[in-house]
């Protein structure tokens, strides 16, 4: 199969989910033999970041990569979009620290990569194959991602965090399965327990409830209930067990489906696309982009 690129430039701006900083992308056409490269606009014209695992430098909920000084965070579900449609090479132009939230999905990126097409380069794809079956373990977790060679990519995640709410899921992508509606819209979640804390460490400046499914353990107590209430101006907001009642989902299992929308972005910093059947166990940026770096 020959490369791919985009037909041209597609714009995108918005909050960074973590940073709280406005960021205008554009994600444009690439020579082949380029990858995926990102350019901080605002540092200068030479501030280039490639979408390798040499490069991931941080891995707190989200991934970010470096290059010295430079960094650029959040680029899980546009690395997703990109191999879930099987592009090869961009280059992303971005002003800010982070790559904007958007909804938390990578929709709004295979809408617009979609709308004009691909364009086919005169270059080969070259596939990422392993030599033989790898498991790497997370002993600390439980987590794990198994890796075996394959004719073609395909991925198998299991997700079990102990929820009541979301049960044990276990989702699947492989070429036959259409990425941009089964898996590009699902977005990303968290427990509402968690926000607090999350807050507190300084993470989440740019949450809110558009960009978040919302999963509720336990119900809450009023006092917390009434403050969700009043920081995101919704006064009818039910906070039952459940998911928060801000947003419909898009499937039961929307929650396993955004880690298999994750997973394929985290590996792709393995500098392409794998030939090998994936299966992954709780999975994470920090085991993700770690097996990455071990291809
Ligand atoms: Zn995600």
């Amino acid at each position: 199969m020959n490369q791919k690129t985009l037909k041209e430039c597609y714009s995108f701006e918005g909050t960074g989910l973590h940073s709280g900083k406005f960021a205008h992308m554009r994600v444009c056409p690439a020579p082949a033999n380029t990858g995926v490269r990102f350019l901080r606009t605002d540092i200068g014209d030479d501030a280039f970041i490639d979408a390798i695992a040499a490069n991931v430098s941080l891995t707190s909920r989200s991934t970010t990569i470096s290059n010295g000084k430079i960094a650029v965070g959040t680029i899980e579900h546009l690395l997703s979009a990109l191999t879930g449609l099987g592009i090869d090479n961009v280059l992303v132009e971005i002003d800010a620290e982070e790559v904007p939230i958007l909804d938390g999905s990578a929709g709004p990126y295979v809408d617009a990569f979609l709308k004009d097409g691909l364009v086919e380069q005169d270059a080969e794809r070259h596939y990422i194959e392993i030599g033989q079956e790898f498991l790497y373990k997370d002993e600390k977790t439980g987590s794990y991602i198994k890796l075996v060679p394959a004719e073609e990519p395909s991925y198998e995640v299991t997700i079990d965090f102990n929820s009541k709410v979301l049960g044990v899921q276990t989702v699947k992508w492989d070429p036959s399965i259409d990425y941009a509606s089964q898996v590009a819209h699902c977005r990303t979640f968290c427990f509402l327990h968690e926000i607090q804390i999350l807050a507190s460490l300084g993470l989440i400046k740019g949450g809110s409830l558009d960009n978040a499914i919302v999963i509720v353990e336990k119900k809450a107590p009023e006092l917390v209930m009434n403050r969700l209430r009043k920081t995101f101006n919704m006064p009818d907001l039910k906070v039952e067990e459940g998911y928060l009642s801000h947003i419909a989902l898009h499937f039961p299992d929307e929650c396993g489906r955004h880690k298999l929308l994750d997973i394929m972005g985290d590996l792709r910093l393995c500098g392409g696309f794998l030939k090998a059947k994936v299966i992954a166990y709780k999975p994470g940026h920090g085991i993700n982009t770690k097996v990455a770096k071990l291809i």
